[in-house]
């Protein structure tokens, strides 16, 4: 059975092991060796994602969880004060996502330990799951063949299952002005940062309705307090878990732009707006609710079951066809400096993957 004192000290690990997006091979070290201790088939695709096999009956499950963090998280110094694990206040904790990562190992090891009749498991862990899903984009989904799974990376107790997610267009725009001494001939120039608030102040941003939100949520141009600006450059991104309002919101920012263009003849504007991930909505009948369902209630939980405001590696399993949802991991406040996990439901988070996997018998 899942082991509080084991999965405490797994995730204090893990959670020392700095990795912040794109440097995950320290981490995926120590994961690949925990796994091959566990006894499961270990393998690396060409992004070096992590995809491991636990030989079991019928059709696998996946568990999945990503081995990089946001920043600050280098040095991480976790301390657990009764139930509640904090950084130092001066980096993230890591939780999102070690304690998804320490939940699967745990899980593993306790259906491993318990020697009965099991499912067959595949394991992914993801690289650069944050700021784009950069991992699961390139995961090798050949070496897969689940078609139901669970994704530990939600906020929250592990009743809480992520049903519907919104879908993710990234915008990133360039503006290039004309430079002139702002004191000697000011005429001459046309204020690249001028045009870009123009065009700020014209864009549909914030929240738009229940299901949608846009942001630009950088601007950078210009060069020296004395010169008219020639360049601005902006980065912001647009959501909506309705794939109609995802385009119809393209529409009107590519309108603004085309109209900022038509009053700016003399500046040149370049738009491009590229999808991230797709929405989805996965109905409370389906195999893998209904899945999560029986392992939450073999350890005295229901589900509740929430649509999201953010993406996950979800999004893309499901849209690579296997139905694989988030659940939380026993974590508050991801990418603060103030995130928590709560070791009670890290390890119901454990309780239940390794219900999952002995099919809902012998978890307790
Ligand atoms: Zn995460």
């Amino acid at each position: 059975m899942a082991d509080r004192q084991r999965l405490t000290e797994t995730l204090i690990e893990l959670i020392r092991i700095d990795s912040p997006s794109g440097e995950e091979d320290a981490m995926d070290a120590e994961v690949t060796a925990r796994l091959s201790d566990l006894g499961l088939a270990v393998e690396h695709d060409a992004y070096n994602n992590i995809v491991a096999r636990l030989d079991g009956a019928g059709e696998p499950v996946l568990l999945s969880a990503h081995l990089d963090t946001v920043e600050p998280g280098r040095g991480i110094q976790p301390t657990l004060d009764g139930d509640i694990l904090r950084s130092d206040g001066t980096t993230i904790l890591g939780g999102d996502c070690k304690a998804g990562v320490a939940i699967v190992l745990e899980a593993l090891a306790a259906a491993v330990e318990s020697g009965g009749p099991r499912r067959a498991v595949e394991v992914a862990f993801t690289r650069h799951e944050e700021g784009g899903l950069v991992g699961v984009h390139h995961l090798d989904f050949g070496l897969l063949s689940a078609r139901t799974g669970i994704v530990l990376d939600g906020e929250g107790p592990p009743n809480r299952v992520t049903v519907s997610a919104p879908s993710q267009n990234v915008v990133t725009a360039e503006i290039t002005g004309r430079a002139a001494h702002a004191g000697l001939e000011p005429e001459k120039g046309l204020s690249a940062l001028l045009v870009a608030a123009d065009i700020l102040t014209r864009l549909p941003l914030g929240r738009l309705d229940a299901e949608t939100t846009a942001n630009i949520g950088w601007l950078e141009g210009g060069l020296k307090r004395n010169i008219i600006p020639e360049r601005a450059a902006l980065d912001g991104e647009f959501r909506s878990r309705s794939n109609d309002k995802l385009a119809w919101l393209e529409g009107q920012f590519r309108k603004v732009f085309d109209e900022a263009a038509a009053r700016y003849p003399d500046a040149r504007i370049s738009l491009d707006i590229r999808n991230t991930y797709q929405a989805y909505r996965v109905a409370p009948q389906h195999e893998t609710v209904a899945m999560i369902g029986r392992a939450l209630d073999a350890i005295g939980l229901a589900p509740t079951l929430e649509a999201s405001g953010g993406g996950s590696d979800a999004n893309v399993f499901i849209e690579r066809g296997i139905t694989a949802l988030p659940v939380g991991i026993g974590v508050r406040s991801f990418h603060t400096t103030w995130e928590t996990a709560l070791i009670p439901e890290v390890l119901q988070g454990a309780e239940m993957c390794q219900a999952a996997i002995l099919g809902g018998n012998g978890a307790r």
